[in-house]
């Protein structure tokens, strides 16, 4: 079994499309582990973020993710980390496959509605940040 870190950005979370998505998740086959709605600090932002420090958006990646709330979770399952990115579809909105979590609910390339651990590095450091909040 794999774990991968899941968040329902803001935009998703103030559309009020935590439940879609949840039952999208588990339809998957992932089991929800660990499951927080929280308001981001700016500095777990920022660190969770890092990779991303250097690019134009970074500023503008921060102050999206702690502009609202979210819900942080832990998924488990056979494989988590690659299922649960192709549950969400490309980073792009436009470029989502049909029933993907960010073609179904996505505004924009920055209000993408979720984010998904991208490697099993990524997950256990992204999993490691979020200790601190659950
Ligand atoms: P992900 O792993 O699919 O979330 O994509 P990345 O790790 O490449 O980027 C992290 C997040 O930054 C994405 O989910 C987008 O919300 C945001 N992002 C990526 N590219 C851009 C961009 O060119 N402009 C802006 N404003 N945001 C971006």
């Amino acid at each position: 079994m794999e774990t991968t870190l899941c968040i329902i950005k803001p935009d998703a979370v103030k559309n009020g499309f935590e439940d879609k998505i949840n039952e999208k998740i588990i339809s998957s086959g992932l089991k929800i582990i660990r499951s927080k709605k929280t308001l981001l600090t700016e500095e777990i932002a920022s660190d969770f973020y890092k990779e991303h420090a250097h690019k134009p958006f970074f500023n503008e990646l921060v102050e999206f993710i702690i502009s609202g709330e979210v819900v942080v979770q832990i998924l488990e399952g056979q494989d988590a980390i690659k299922s649960y990115r192709s549950l969400m579809g490309s980073t792009n909105p436009v470029e989502a496959e049909e029933g993907t979590l960010r073609k179904l609910f996505a505004e924009s390339l920055s209000k993408n509605a979720v984010h998904g651990s991208d490697s099993p590095v990524s997950a256990a450091r992204e999993i490691d940040i979020m200790k601190k909040i659950f």
